[in-house]
């Protein structure tokens, strides 16, 4: 079971705003990952961009969603699963990035083998990533 926005809020300690509890609910339901432009228009007129933005930053920064950038170079928010910690996150997962609808998806079924970096190199961000075209846009 997946916890809802205000443990999860919780859990990393901060206060429960209701913009916070809006952007998390809308990133936990999404199929996709969306950009900070699709957030704006989803609420649109009701939560300012600088707002937004914060929150977006605070939720990177504290584990609880991820930024992938697809082929356009376009930053997409993701929700984290529970086990990404505060400026560490873990989500090594693959990211399927479909160049028609430029929707970006979180593959976690997939497995990404584990993998050792060259002597003194330090991993700060992981970005595993497929460009193709996905289910949706392949039946259109
Ligand atoms: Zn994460
Ligand atoms: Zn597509
Ligand atoms: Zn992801």
């Amino acid at each position: 079971m997946k916890s809802g926005p205000e443990d999860v809020l919780t859990s990393k300690n901060l206060k429960k705003t209701t913009v916070r509890i809006q952007v998390l609910q809308a990133l936990t339901n999404s199929n996709i990952a969306l950009s900070q432009h699709q957030l704006e228009e989803k609420f649109a007129n009701q939560i300012d961009r600088t707002t937004l933005y914060r929150t977006l930053k605070l939720y990177e920064e504290k584990g609880i969603i991820h930024r992938i950038y697809n082929s356009f170079g376009e930053a997409k928010y993701a929700a984290c699963l529970d086990h990404c910690q505060e400026h560490a996150h873990s989500d090594h997962h693959l990211h399927f990035n479909c160049l028609k609808c430029k929707g970006t998806f979180c593959i976690n079924q997939v497995e990404i083998p584990a993998f050792k970096l060259p002597e003194g190199m330090l991993a700060i961000h992981y970005n595993f990533s497929v460009e193709g075209v996905c289910e949706k846009c392949r039946e259109n």
